[in-house]
């Protein structure tokens, strides 16, 4: 049995007229003969609807109750789907979360699959030619209904893909594939054809939205091939896939940014065993992620540490210093909300030096100041003030070679 996975966004589901495109989509692999099992998100604007009325009705809204609201979004639009596929006499029906079964923990609004019955999603392709099946949602051994997080039905429909060895799970959207930089900042930035689930992972770590990343860790885990590709047209969109020798070749294939951070410096904190572990122990204890660290040599015994948290932390982060101070030594706390963070990412620079000097010479020829670097085997990263951030993208972008013109130059 062949089986194709393909996953709609809330845009393509967020009306009949739209529905109906989604149709057309479903039917190409359907009229090659395939099983199909159609991944739905809910109409475009219904899971926000739907947390705005829990922050109406409580102001710490019950996580349990939150997930059995919010998981209605995915229930309306694959039975409206559904609908349309049986106007048409396809054998066809929609499947939630707690039938497939997709099994998660009880991690409510966060959840985590565990576990989806491949031989009952197979028996039922048996019977139905295709499967309408509600992203975002799983429930837990309780039988409660659990979600995996905003974005998570890329989750679902890659999980799925995995545990069915689907031949692609190809994840339809209003964008046509992956780019090079946002197109919204950089009109030089273009589609890519391929990207490793690497340069991916990274990419979605600097808020890159196409594709959530659990999705993108379950696709590089079981060796998912994902398609990314446009609703609208019928384009060939972006391949996320393994590496491959002949990608070697590309040298940087994104460069992405995140202005979502806050940079604290502690000056002057005593330099002794703990010290770190002090000051990050708790941070983590309140499901604050850091991410860029810096601590400096140390003189007379002191050092100064710095370090990056998500924005809307840092006053939690600032509270949580203030209650460890004397524990630190730290003589003073300086924090700077209007930062932003660039990446050059590329899985090329694996086996090539000399990227990291390029981007910091571009950036100087902008007269870009750079506040703190940070490096991966395949991620050059440097945060900058946030006012810079579209002049440095700009100007990373033409400076590896990404953008458009250059690769029009090249085809000539
Ligand atoms: N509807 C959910 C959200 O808006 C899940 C998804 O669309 O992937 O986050
Ligand atoms: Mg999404």
């Amino acid at each position: 049995m062949n089986i194709v996975v393909q996953k709609f966004g809330g845009t393509s589901v967020r009306n009949l007229k739209c529905m109906k495109q989604v149709l057309e989509k479903v039917l190409v692999p359907y009229n090659k003969g395939n099983k199909v099992v159609v991944v739905l998100s809910a109409m475009s604007g219904e899971t926000n609807r739907l947390l705005g009325l829990a922050d109406e009705w409580s102001s710490t809204p019950d996580k349990a109750e939150l997930d059995s609201l919010v998981s209605t979004g995915e229930q309306v639009s694959t039975a409206l789907f559904t609908m349309l596929l049986k106007d048409k006499g396809i054998k066809a029906r929609s499947l939630l979360g707690f039938q497939a079964p997709i099994k998660t923990n009880s991690a409510f609004t966060r959840a985590r699959i565990l576990n989806i019955d491949n031989e009952k999603i197979k028996s039922m392709l048996e019977e139905y030619d295709i499967l309408v099946v509600a992203g975002f949602q799983g429930c837990d051994e309780n039988q409660r209904i659990t979600t995996l997080g905003r974005g998570g039905s890329d989750t679902s429909a890659v999980a799925i893909a995995a545990v069915l060895k689907a031949e692609v799970c190809e994840i339809f959207t209003d964008v046509p594939g992956v780019f090079t930089t946002d197109p919204n900042i950089c009109s030089q930035a273009r589609k890519l054809d391929t990207v490793t689930y690497d340069e991916m992972l990274e990419m979605a770590s600097m808020g890159a939205k196409v594709l959530q990343i659990r999705s993108v860790e379950f696709a590089k885990k079981y060796n998912v091939k994902v398609h990314v590709r446009s609703t609208f047209s019928d384009e060939i969109g972006t391949y996320v896939t393994q590496e491959d020798k002949k990608m070697e070749s590309l040298l940087v294939s994104g460069i992405a940014y995140d202005k979502d951070q806050a940079r604290i410096t502690l000056a002057r904190v005593k330099d002794v065993p703990g010290v770190s572990a002090s000051l990050f122990t708790p941070i983590a204890e309140q499901g604050i992620l850091v991410d860029m660290i810096v601590q400096n040599p140390s003189r007379d015994g002191r050092t100064d540490m710095t370090f990056t948290v998500p924005r809307a932390d840092l006053n939690k982060t600032l509270e949580i210093i203030d209650s460890i101070r004397e524990e630190m030594g730290t003589e003073e706390v300086l924090y700077d909300k209007n930062v932003c963070k660039i990446s050059v990412i590329g899985v090329g620079m694996r086996n090539h030096s000399g990227v990291a000097s390029k981007a910091f010479k571009a950036l100087r020829e902008d007269n870009i100041n750079i506040l703190m670097i940070s490096t991966s085997e395949i991620k050059i990263t440097c945060l900058i003030e946030e006012k810079y951030t579209e002049l440095a993208i700009r100007t990373l972008h033409n400076t590896f070679g990404l953008d458009q013109s250059a690769v029009e130059e090249n085809l000539n």
